[in-house]
């Protein structure tokens, strides 16, 4: 849709990403009427902050009438599939979009997309700050017959902070636009960014998608719309990522943390160094105790943000400078303090087991591990084997408390956990680890399921976390 000028959009959802499309929208001359679940008086701090703008708002429900006039539907990111006016949008033969779609047709910039089951917004943060550095520091240089330097703006959002639709106005063709891309907006989307990464497909969002072979084709949709001067990026060490190699249209690179096969370019970690490869010949990074992020999937996110920036020929030296200093996102396996001789580890956004699996792979240190939260019915088997090889003492809490103590199992004498507690809540939880906690464990919040049984979002789980720990005495 290039002229919006009196068409009639409908969008579900008032949170980020809908009220960004609306006000974007409204802009450009479309009809918008914006229809949340909400009751009416839960959406007035929505409809004051468009208050200046001409958008009709519908709450309480989406009634199927609501299609009677819509020439669009757009879906906000956390809007089930499975509602009844989507089923009926699909009948009917009207479109569906998202503020992620119309922000790749009208952007006039290069875009970078980045999608995955885990470490998209570490990936996306470090590549935004390479992409920084090289415009800053070592621009202007040509690609693609576009000369990009200092007056470049490096734009970084999408599902990460804010959706780009915010800023597409003010975009000119040398800036560059960083996407991190969840598959929930992939799964409506008909156009691909210009570099395009997906760095693992590991099971989560089983309950919207349905199944493994759904969601892998959700993530898949990053790369079915680009052209042949396109680039795609995939994670040589998750067969879910590259497996999806037969749908690259362009160029492919990879990453990995063994050396990549000769043919490949992308960048890979060589003993104790990370490696970049291109057509020309490989050049050493850094060491891989530059990196500051703890972890092994973390030092995956870092080569994997090399490959990316590489694809966009981003300079060496300003992705070095970038990845030296870059210290990960808030509230991602966060350290919040030590005490009596334990360190107390945040990663409340952990809300899949795998997640919860890469965590504890980070650390030699015992563990004590607090589980649970909200099941998205996923598989916990994979997560109870590491638990009962790693995991010295484990905290339930929540309400998937059961269904993880089931995975384990009982305690065996001897045998690794040698404890498991279930709590009231995450703040008895709390409690709970730090009675069994001995001086030199890790606790771990880690919980493997999502903080909607209890909290607003894995934000405030996590503020709540750190506020009773901080409380310890
Ligand atoms: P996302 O944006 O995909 O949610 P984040 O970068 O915010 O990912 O990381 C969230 C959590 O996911 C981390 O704290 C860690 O538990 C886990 N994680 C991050 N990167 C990876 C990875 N490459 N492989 C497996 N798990 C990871």
């Amino acid at each position: 849709m290039g002229d919006w000028s009196g068409k009639r959009v409908l969008v579900l959802g008032a949170a980020r990403q809908g009220m960004a499309l609306a006000r974007w929208l409204t802009r450009h001359g479309a009809r918008v009427t914006l229809s949340d679940a909400r009751p009416e008086h839960e959406l007035i701090p929505a409809r004051e902050s468009l208050a200046d703008l001409p958008v009709r708002w519908a709450a309480g429900g989406h009634s199927l009438e609501l299609l009677n006039d819509c020439d669009l539907l757009c879906l906000s990111g956390g809007v089930p599939l499975n509602l009844p006016i989507v089923a009926e949008a699909v009948r009917r033969g009207t479109p569906l979009s998202n503020d992620t779609q119309i922000f790749m047709e009208v952007a006039p910039c290069k875009t970078i997309g980045i999608t995955g089951s885990a470490g998209k917004s570490t990936t996306t943060a470090l590549v935004g700050e390479m992409a920084r550095r090289a415009c800053a520091d070592h621009g202007p240089w040509t690609l693609d017959a576009i000369s990009y330097g200092p007056s470049s703006v490096v734009y970084v959002g999408g599902n990460l902070g804010d959706p780009l639709i915010n800023y597409a106005d003010d975009m000119k063709p040398d800036d560059l636009a960083v996407l991190e891309i969840s598959s929930f907006q992939l799964e409506q989307i008909t156009a691909s960014p210009d570099v395009a990464a997906v760095l693992n497909v590991t099971p989560n969002h089983l309950d919207r998608h349905g199944n493994m072979q759904a969601y892998t084709a959700a993530k898949a949709r990053i790369l079915d719309f680009q052209a042949r001067d396109d680039a795609a990026i995939l994670g040589r060490d998750d067969p879910g990522a590259w497996g999806l190699r037969a749908k690259v249209k362009g160029s492919l690179s990879a990453f990995s943390l063994m050396p990549l096969e000769k043919d490949l370019t992308g960048a890979y970690l060589d003993k104790q160094d990370l490696k970049l490869r291109d057509h020309s010949g490989e050049q050493p990074l850094m060491s891989r105790d530059q990196v500051r992020l703890r972890g092994d999937h973390n030092l995956s996110n870092v080569l994997a943000a090399f490959a990316i920036g590489q694809a966009a020929g981003l300079a060496v030296a300003g992705m070095l400078k970038a990845a030296q200093d870059f210290r990960g996102v808030p509230n991602r396996l966060e350290l919040i303090r030590e005490l009596h001789g334990v360190r107390w580890y945040n990663d409340s956004i952990a809300t899949a087991p795998e997640r919860s699996m890469a965590d504890i792979r980070a650390f030699d240190e015992p563990l004590v591990l607090l589980l649970g939260g909200r099941d998205k019915d996923l598989p916990w088997a994979d997560l109870a084997a590491l638990v009962r090889e790693r995991v010295d003492h484990v905290v339930l809490f929540g309400e998937a408390a059961e269904k993880i103590a089931a995975a384990i199992g009982e305690p065996q004498p001897g045998a690794r956990p040698y404890s498991i507690a279930r709590a009231e809540s995450l703040k008895d939880a709390v409690c709970k680890a730090a009675d069994v906690a001995q001086s030199g464990d890790v606790v771990l919040l880690a919980p493997g399921g999502t903080s909607y049984d209890a909290f607003k979002d894995f934000e405030e789980r996590g503020e709540q976390f750190r506020q009773w720990v901080q409380d310890l005495s």
